[in-house]
């Protein structure tokens, strides 16, 4: 059979993995299917953060505006959870208690924002991805990020 225009695209890169440079288009969801959404990602830049949530839920985000994020099904599953008084809320599948993403609004990341927990992908290999860090347990997010961990008391 010959190879078509297809295939060409989904050849993988040198060490096997699937070229994730550049905003793409990704599908992602929970565990049990309910909750689906899509999102337009650029999977260089995604990270992890030492913040009591974070580290408690092992989540790796990519943070993007929220029109680059689109639920697809499973609104009505959806439960909120975040510190009282401000607008950063996590969303869980209230039937499997997967994380998929976050809204929030922080000065320091460009105002109002959208976490998506990357491990929610489909047919994305975490492992082929360079993690930076976060040091959001000490709100120090004007520092970025940087390629090891931040400590809890930094
Ligand atoms: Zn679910």
């Amino acid at each position: 059979m010959s190879q078509t225009q297809n295939d060409v695209q989904k050849t993988p890169g040198q060490n096997g993995a699937r070229n994730y440079s550049g905003v793409q288009t990704y599908q992602g969801g929970c565990s049990c299917g309910a909750v689906r959404y899509e999102a337009d990602l650029d999977l260089s830049n995604v990270g992890r953060c030492n913040c009591t949530f974070c580290t408690k839920y092992g989540t790796t985000g990519a943070i993007i505006k929220p029109a680059a994020f689109r639920l697809l099904s499973g609104k009505e599953q959806l439960s909120q959870y975040g510190r009282e008084g401000t607008p950063n809320q996590r969303s869980f599948c209230k039937r499997c208690g997967v994380h998929c993403f976050s809204e929030g609004d922080l000065p320091e990341l460009g105002g109002a924002f959208c976490s998506v927990n990357i491990n929610t992908l489909d047919d994305v290999d975490p492992t082929h991805l360079t993690i930076g860090y976060w040091d959001g347990r000490n709100d120090n997010w004007q520092a970025g990020m940087r390629p090891s961990p931040w400590p809890f008391k930094s």
